[in-house]
């Protein structure tokens, strides 16, 4: 599975649509502070299925949603889309009969969140799995939030192993041996 496209509407300061093509390779974002830098990593996270406030930098869901600025009014739902390329079929068996994914995430406000991948109403668990999968996804160490680097350096060593077990993939294989040596 490649991401290959993000489309933002009313997300966050994105409160224009705005596609943001994913070409294969290394992708830079630069601009100045406040220009949307990190509004836009939390987008990806958000379609993925990321439900904490706090990983979004907000104290409610709906804080999400373009609030207004100068002569813009504020909206009443953003909506955010990610585009997958699976040519090569590693999607989860549900999703697995397209060649391409479109994953979007709306709110409206004071009305939740809802899921569709393909147009059809999925569950957010569904989405929160077709990510997990590909050992991508909201929680992935592949995403790493502004002071994160900061904070792993100055880790105390058990925190510090545990994102660099993380990363490695041996965390899963810790869980379960645990599981193992209870039966
Ligand atoms: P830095 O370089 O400082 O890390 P950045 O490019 O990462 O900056 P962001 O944190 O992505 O910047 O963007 C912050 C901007 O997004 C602020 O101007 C803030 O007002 C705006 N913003 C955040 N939430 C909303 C919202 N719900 N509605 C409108 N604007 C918002
Ligand atoms: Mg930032």
């Amino acid at each position: 599975m490649k991401l290959t496209k993000l489309r933002l509407l009313g997300f966050k300061s994105f409160v224009e649509s705005t596609d943001v093509e994913i070409e294969p390779g290394l992708t830079g974002v630069v601009g100045p502070n406040g220009c949307g830098k990190s509004n836009l990593v939390e987008a990806l996270r958000w379609v993925m299925g990321e439900n904490s406030t706090k990983a979004m930098r907000t104290a409610d869901m709906d804080q999400v949603i373009f609030a207004g600025s100068g002569a813009r009014p504020a909206r009443n739902n953003a909506e955010v889309g990610l585009t997958i390329d699976n040519q090569d079929r590693t999607a989860p068996q549900a999703f697995n009969d397209a060649d391409l994914l479109e994953v979007t995430r709306r709110i409206e406000r004071e009305k939740g969140s809802t899921y569709r991948v393909n147009g059809r109403e999925v569950r957010a668990r569904d989405v929160q799995i077709l990510f997990a999968d590909a050992s991508t996804g909201a929680r992935s160490p592949a995403l790493v939030h502004q002071g994160k680097v900061g904070e792993i350096v100055n880790a105390k060593p058990d925190a510090r192993r545990k994102v660099l077990e993380e990363a490695a993939g041996v965390s899963g294989l810790h869980a379960r041996r645990h599981e193992a040596e209870l039966r």
